[in-house]
């Protein structure tokens, strides 16, 4: 290939040739990353207490062996951290390469283990058989997060192929092993690995996409207040006959308690949770039947936008009851009942003023006088990224070019709580939150998928920007 003046581009290639050959190179590149994904995703790495640990173990070290096999890093270690109350904490996979010639350094994170599967039989396909059906992979983790895993290792690989083995870009990539599990081990693993972490750009990929053909750079992200809430009303069960009609149960109690949490039109009634005005993107209610799932007749719930509802206000779930089960039901009246109760919270409230408005509610909203106790809290800041920086700008510019249509600057409704462990441990570094979903995943549920046009878009748009910033003056 030669220009008029007859010299070779591959001499001096201008830019546009190198990044046409990076397209290139992620494009023949991406049998390979799929391969590589379907690998990981056979391997049931559940972080969760109750699973098998050795899976967890087996991941971290296949994903290690990855990166290892670019060639690209000086070191690539599994590595543990304890969490707050002295356990080992889950095995993360970390590998750096020092920056040259004044180029900066970008951080790569992403997250290996996996939420539980569920029911095998909600799923179409077995949840750790890798099967791609249309243009979609199905399997647990097939996008949430091992998609994030194996987009930088893509990356990473493209860069390495157009601007050789010795490019000057710094990296480090940290792929942690419990972000399904509360991050518990993640503010130590910073503070230990401090040196080797640190970086002028964090790349966190583990969120989503407007749709198929429409890029998102995440820059909202909501709070986090889940507890267990358990309800007495009795010292003991007794005959629902005997007593019933003249003193409560504790499943009346909790029925009633738990309706005060919304208001008839299932706007969230707790006094003291905000929201926070902002404008979004159109989205209709069409749109959210469609990627919800909403079944016809069912209303949504709440006011405002749509998306200020989902972005940026207040929601509670009951996600889960301790009570006899239907096949176990006998004429008695319950004495106590516990349930999950999982909050999401507006960016600009603190997940502590958060929990403590909860609390005020339940206490002063119990009926009869129940006993309620509050216990297993776990909880996580939202956050709102900075985007005043030039890697904001880069990000989006290198979206734009990869997938060929305007990246959307959104927010999303879900929770990333250690993004806020890492601006506390590295304020100056500019946070990116990217991902391979797209509002089809069905990350966390059955029949979780990737599809794979996003995965290679977003793969181009990360190598892109990575290619650029081993450029960059
Ligand atoms: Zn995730």
């Amino acid at each position: 290939m030669t220009d008029s003046s007859g010299s070779s581009f591959a001499q001096n290639p201008p830019e546009d040739a190198l990044e046409a050959a990076l397209a290139e190179s992620v494009e023949l590149g991406l049998p390979a990353s799929i391969a590589d994904l379907s690998a990981l995703v056979r391997i049931p790495s559940v972080s969760w207490a109750a699973f098998d640990p050795a899976h967890v173990e087996a991941s971290a070290d296949a994903v290690a062996e990855l990166f290892r096999s670019t060639g690209a890093f000086e070191a690539v270690d599994v590595l543990r951290a304890s969490t707050e109350s002295g356990e080992l904490g889950q095995p993360a996979v970390l590998a750096t390469r020092p920056a040259k010639n004044g180029k900066p350094t970008v951080l790569l994170y992403a997250h290996h283990d996996v939420q539980p599967p569920g029911q095998d039989a909600d799923w179409d396909s077995p949840p750790y058989e890798p099967t791609v059906r249309g243009d979609r992979l199905y399997g647990r983790g097939a996008a949430d997060d091992k998609a994030g895993v194996v987009s930088h290792l893509a990356s990473v690989r493209a860069l390495a192929a157009v601007a050789g083995a010795d490019f000057d870009l710094g990296l480090v990539v940290f792929i942690e092993g419990e972000e399904e599990f509360g991050s518990r081990s993640f503010a130590n693993f910073l503070e230990t690995n401090r040196d080797r972490l640190a970086a002028d750009v964090i790349v966190v990929a583990d969120s989503d996409n407007w749709d198929t053909e429409t890029p998102s750079l995440t820059i909202s992200l909501r709070g986090n207040v889940t507890f267990k809430l358990t309800v007495s009303t009795l010292a003991h069960a007794s005959h629902s006959g005997m007593f019933g009609g003249a003193v409560p149960d504790a499943m009346l109690a909790t029925i009633r308690l738990l309706s005060t949490f919304h208001d008839a039109d299932g706007s969230v009634a707790v006094a003291g949770l905000t929201s926070r005005p902002i404008t979004a993107p159109e989205y209709t209610e069409e749109t959210l039947r469609a990627e919800a799932g909403l079944l016809d007749g069912v209303q949504p719930i709440g006011t405002g936008s749509i998306l200020s509802r989902l972005w940026a206000g207040p929601s509670i779930t009951v996600t889960g009851i301790d009570a006899p089960t239907v096949a176990n039901a006998s004429n008695t009246l319950s004495p106590s009942v516990s349930v999950r109760v999982s909050a999401r919270i507006a960016p600009g409230q603190e997940a502590s003023d958060a929990l403590a408005a909860l609390e005020a509610h339940i206490r002063s909203h119990a009926p009869f006088g129940a006993h309620v106790e509050i216990s297993d809290v776990d909880t996580g800041n939202p956050f709102l990224v900075d985007t005043s920086g030039w890697a904001v700008s880069a990000a989006k510019d290198a979206m734009r070019d990869a997938w060929g249509a305007e990246p959307v600057e959104a927010g999303v409704g879900g929770s990333i709580p250690f993004i806020a462990d890492l601006v506390r441990v590295f304020p100056e570094a500019q946070i990116l939150v990217t991902g391979v979903e797209d509002p089809h995943t069905r990350a966390h549920s059955p029949n979780e998928s990737l599809h794979l046009g996003v995965f290679k878009r977003a793969i181009g748009a990360e190598a892109l920007l990575l290619l650029r910033l081993n450029s960059r003056e």
